[in-house]
């Protein structure tokens, strides 16, 4: 089946960044603040969009309300007010690079960083030595971070790795790698799942991509391979247009015919990134090849904060042949405060969106904290024994015993995150918590 593209095809990827953007007239346009804005943020948290994403996607005559436009373009309340005034004045006062990473990083350090004890808690090790490029958390899955897809072709505004896009967290990786993963895989037969993710590894060339994934089809205790990706909303030419494009679509085949089920867990925020022909091109190639793609995002204000945007994403997954998989709760890092939804409000959304569909598009959950202990889903609000409880329960969780019993927390409707919840009914601890101290220790 030949494809006419009705857009222009963006043939070669390019990053922009602050470096770069003002060569391009949309940004001519925008208004100074708002572009104030962009250069003064950028100092702290990472900045970096492509054509694709700034053309096809964002609608500049919403700007600056669009959502992919707040999705990938810095804001200024992500920044408390002194700390934004303190950069545009460095910016303004021609101040040194040395001076102005030093406030960036004081700043940084301020944002939390590192959530949910991912750098302590979750690194395993074989033979008594760590094994930095794998994190394992859940018994099931293992989460692997290949050295050379640490970036992503726009980075989200949100996103819970930016330290790690601006070298803050030092995640080093070598070409032996794989081979760590392959020992640490024979030596643990429980684990059936290995989730590659990054940054995105759809970022890398397929050479680069065969090289980290082809050893673990031998593995035959390795059921699924599953692929965590930004590229079908941000580069969907990744499967299209790229020279290489159609050697990926061949290794997802490979991958299938070695009998591994290939899941992309596509990062999906907004229906407009499933509506451009290259987009929805890209995704008819994909599943062509026998992998499933699954979706999922968190839940963003000013970004997808509204019933009908995810029950409209979650009918044209499923139109396209998507199952919709998580939705998550904006992690307690980074411009949180300018993203956040509070959890009362995250489990109205998704419930009034869940009301609107057919149950092909209930496949999805949430919205899901993950937190220290686990995934934990908000099932709803109650009112049990005269008190206005949250009812809670954990997807996934550190000890597996954990998941899928109902708990209960006080109503609270400020709540954001699992640390801003307490125990209901009076009880001093949730039932996991004195198990997890020691786990923890
Ligand atoms: C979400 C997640 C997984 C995968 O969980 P599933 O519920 O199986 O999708 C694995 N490891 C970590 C650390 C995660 O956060
Ligand atoms: S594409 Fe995914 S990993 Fe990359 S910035 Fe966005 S949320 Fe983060």
């Amino acid at each position: 089946m030949s494809f006419t593209l009705t857009e222009p095809t963006y043939e070669r990827y390019r990053a922009i960044t602050n470096q770069n953007i003002h060569k391009y007239s949309e940004w001519e346009r925008l208004d100074p603040e708002l572009k104030e804005a962009v250069m003064v943020v950028s100092q702290v948290l990472p900045f970096r969009t492509n054509e694709y994403v700034m053309r096809e996607l964002i609608d500049w005559s919403r700007v600056p309300e669009d959502p992919i436009f707040q999705l990938t373009f810095p804001q200024r309340e992500m920044l408390d007010p002194e700390d934004y005034e303190r950069i545009r004045t460095l910016l303004n006062n021609g101040a040194s690079r040395e001076e102005l990473l030093a406030a960036a990083n004081e700043i940084r350090f301020r944002l939390n960083p590192h959530p949910a004890g991912q750098l302590t808690h979750n690194v395993p090790t074989l033979n008594g030595r760590k094994l930095p490029g794998l994190q394992h958390k859940y018994h099931e899955t293992v989460l692997f971070f290949p050295g050379q897809g640490q970036t992503c072709h726009a980075y989200c505004t949100y996103c819970f790795r930016w330290a790690q896009f601006i070298g803050l967290q030092d995640i080093k990786f070598e070409a032996r790698e794989t081979d760590d993963l392959v020992a640490y895989l024979q030596a643990h037969p429980e684990v059936t799942d290995v989730l590659v993710t990054g940054g995105d590894p759809m970022i890398m060339r397929t050479k680069i991509l065969r090289k980290y994934l082809e050893p673990l089809l031998e593995i035959p205790t390795l059921r699924t391979i599953r692929i965590g990706t930004k590229s079908l909303a941000y580069w969907p030419q990744r499967y299209v247009t790229d020279a290489d494009a159609d050697d990926a679509l061949r290794f997802f085949e490979e991958i299938v015919a070695a009998g591994k089920h290939l899941a992309i867990m596509a990062h999906s925020s907004h229906p407009v990134e499933l509506a451009t022909p290259i987009a929805q091109e890209a995704i008819r190639r994909v599943r062509e090849t026998g992998a499933v793609i699954r979706t999922q995002a968190p839940l963003i204000k000013h970004v997808n904060d509204d019933p009908d945007v995810w029950a409209e994403k979650w009918r044209q997954e499923v139109k396209l042949g998507m199952i919709p998989y998580y939705m998550f709760v904006e992690r307690d890092t980074g411009p949180k405060r300018y993203f956040e939804v509070p959890l009362a409000r995250a489990q109205e959304i998704f419930a009034a969106a869940w009301r609107q569909v057919s149950g092909l598009a209930r496949t999805v959950r949430g919205p899901s904290m993950s937190a220290f202990p686990g995934k934990v889903r908000i099932i709803g609000t109650a009112e049990v024994a005269g008190e206005k409880v949250f009812v809670l329960e954990f997807l996934q969780g550190r000890n597996p015993e954990w998941v899928g019993k109902p708990f209960f927390a006080k109503f609270d409707p400020h709540a954001s995150w699992l640390d801003d919840l307490k125990p209901a009914f009076g009880q001093e601890r949730f039932f996991y918590e004195e198990e997890l101290a020691r786990m923890a220790h």
